[in-house]
Formats: structure tokens, sequence, C-alpha cells
């Protein structure tokens, strides 16, 4: 039988890295952590890192990338991870990697995206090709843009020209996704899916905490448009739900088609952590308009578990640490190939 001391679980310093290194340090790992210099001291401050690497930046991960296979790291992803690395250069790590490197090449393209949550049954908010069509809200979201950062919204096509000119010929700003604004509040929803046991999870909800949009409505609606103020979603933070628990069924066959379909489009299927995100609407429907294959920010509140995994685990469980359960579990049981991607 193999033995999990033989291997260290490692992750880039920042997005979820603190919950990831605790839950792996209470299932009895070693623990690494790469931090860009001058950013460590939280790691150190809370005791998560039994090891922390410097870099200069993330961007130069390919450098110390060795040292980490020498000491049988498995690296877990994270949104800043991939963000950082690039999902084109994912292909080219070398290192036991937590996760199929596969599915980031459809949750990083919208249409990919799409076609996958289509083929799952999943409802999405409608897309407009082109400003021209635009007749009723609409949010226009930037490629590439991180953290919903210059998002805006428009009712008609001179509205979205109108405040488009604002980002004309800016870098960035070519390309974007024209989508249905949906009325309802945000739900992000954690799932879990380990194919040691087959069976998915659901880990807890949360919802964004976006500035300014969640600001907004703390000055009356003349002020608003009095100062001129204009919905951004940058996101600085998480807020913890519990959902109506008559929505848990679909809930779970939600996640459940995700899975089922992710194993047509790439070989080994979705598996680990993911989440959907979307917003509710007062008919109970749920919009889903983006997915994320991997651990999200929005389990954050939970380091020492949800009111969701203590109905199942009796014990303190982040999804950090349900990871890195997984892998011990793997390990154990001479299953490395079902956890590493
Ligand atoms: P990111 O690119 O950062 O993942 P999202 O696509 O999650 O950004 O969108 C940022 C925010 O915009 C969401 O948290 C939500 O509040 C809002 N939002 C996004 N899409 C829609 C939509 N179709 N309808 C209503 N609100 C939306």
């Amino acid at each position: 039988m193999a033995n999990y001391k033989d291997y260290k679980i490692a992750t880039i310093g920042s997005h979820t890295a603190l919950q990831i290194l605790k839950g792996a340090k209470d299932e009895g790992f070693e623990t690494i952590c790469i931090c860009e210099k001058g950013k460590d001291r939280p790691y150190r401050s809370y005791g998560v890192a039994d090891q922390i690497i410097e870099v200069d930046s993330f961007r130069n991960f390919f450098e110390i990338e060795q040292q980490l296979i020498d000491q049988n790291a498995i690296m877990i992803p994270h949104g800043s991870f991939v963000a950082y690395i690039g999902p084109e250069k994912m292909m080219d790590l070398k290192m036991m990697y937590y996760g199929t490197k596969g599915i980031l090449e459809w949750e990083s393209d919208r249409n990919m995206e799409r076609e996958w949550l289509l083929k799952a049954g999943i409802k999405l908010p409608r897309v407009f090709s082109k400003p021209e069509d635009i007749d009723r809200p609409v949010i226009i979201k930037f490629h590439g843009a991180h953290g919903g950062k210059g998002y805006f919204i428009a009712n008609t096509p001179e509205e979205f020209y109108a405040k488009y000119k604002k980002y004309e010929g800016k870098k960035g700003h070519e390309e974007f996704a024209i989508q249905e604004y949906v009325v309802g509040v945000p739900v992000y929803t954690h799932y879990f899916y380990s194919r040691l046991n087959d069976e998915l999870e659901v880990m807890g909800f949360d919802k964004r905490y976006e500035s300014n949009a969640d600001s907004i409505g703390r000055v009356a609606a003349k002020d608003q448009v009095d100062v001129g103020i204009d919905t951004t979603y940058t996101i600085t933070g998480n807020v913890p739900i519990v959902l109506r628990e008559s929505l848990l069924p679909e809930i779970f066959e939600m996640g459940q088609r995700v899975v089922d379909s992710s194993k047509t489009i790439v070989d080994g299927g979705l598996f680990g952590p993911f989440c959907l995100e979307g917003i509710i609407d007062p008919e109970l429907n749920y919009y889903v308009f983006e997915i994320s294959a991997r651990i999200v920010a929005g389990t954050n509140p939970y380091v020492n578990g949800s009111p969701y995994t203590w109905l199942r685990y009796n014990e303190p469980m982040s999804t950090g640490r349900r990871l890195a359960r997984d892998i011990k579990e793997a390990i154990t049981a001479d299953k490395l190939d079902k956890i590493l991607g």
C-alpha cells in the first residue's frame, strides 16, 4: 500500500490557498506554498505552509517546477493558478496536477462552455450576436476580463454604443459577449465529484460581494442618476448563503448532468471541485452564466465546513480538505490515475 506521507501538496499563494493548505495539513500532508515576493505574510501568519518558495512573479512558475517535482508534490490548481499560467501553457506542466487539464479549454472559451452546458440541459441566459439585436436589458462582458471588472449594462443598441465608446480601441476590449441580464439573485453552487466513489456532493453556496453593484442600493435612485454611477462588478469578497431546501433536488440534478456530459467532451471528464454560477429568478428558474471547473473563492467562508458538509461529514470539511482527502484515498488505494490530469 502506497503511503500518502511520501507526497506533498502544493499551490500558489492567492485565491483559495489558505483553505487548500489548511485542508491538506488537516489530512496529514506536508504543504508547499509558492508566493510572490512580499506576499507571503498571510501564509506564514496562519501557519498553513510547511514550506514557502518565493518567486518574483507567478509567471516565472516554470523556473521552480523542478523543485516541486523533486519533492513529489501534487499541484492543486485554483483560479489564480489558471490565470497566471494560462490555459495553453497548462499542457506543458510536468509535475503532478490534480484535475483534468483538458476541461480548462472548455471552461475558458465562452462558446465551448455554452455548448457544454447546453448539452447538460442547463438553462442559460440568451446571448445576442450583435448590438443591433439588443431588445431588453443585457450585460456586456469583455473576453479575458477578470473579476467582472468593466462589465456594463445596456437596454438598447444606442445605449450600448454610448457606453462602449469609453472602451473603444482599448486593449482587451475588442471582443465581448452580450448576454441577457437576468433579474434575480446571484447563487454560486459549489460541487465536488470524486471518481473514486463516483459520487457528486453539494458542498455549499455563496454570493459575491461586488463593488459597486452591491453598494448602489445604499443611495437613493435619484442620487444614483445625479452622481452618474455605472454598475460594475469588481469582486471584493464572498458571502455565504443557504438555499431554500426545495431547490436542492434540482441543484443535485444539474450538477450530475454537468458531470455526465463532461465525460462526452473530454477524456476522463470533470472531477474534483467545480461551481455553477448563475441567477435565480422569481419563478425559481436557475440561469447559469458560467461554470468554473475547479475550486472557487466562494468556498473560502467555509474553512471549517458549510452547513451542508456538516450534514454529511460530522467533522469540519472545507472544499480544500475534501480535495486532500480525495488525493489521500487515491494514493492509499493505488489509484493515483483517478485524480491526476
Ligand atoms: P467573471 O468574468 O468575473 O466570472 P461573471 O461572468 O461571473 O464575471 O459576472 C460578474 C457578475 O455579473 C456576476 O457576479 C453577476 O452579479 C453579474 N452577472 C453576470 N452575468 C449576468 C446575467 N446574465 N444576468 C444578471 N447578472 C449577471
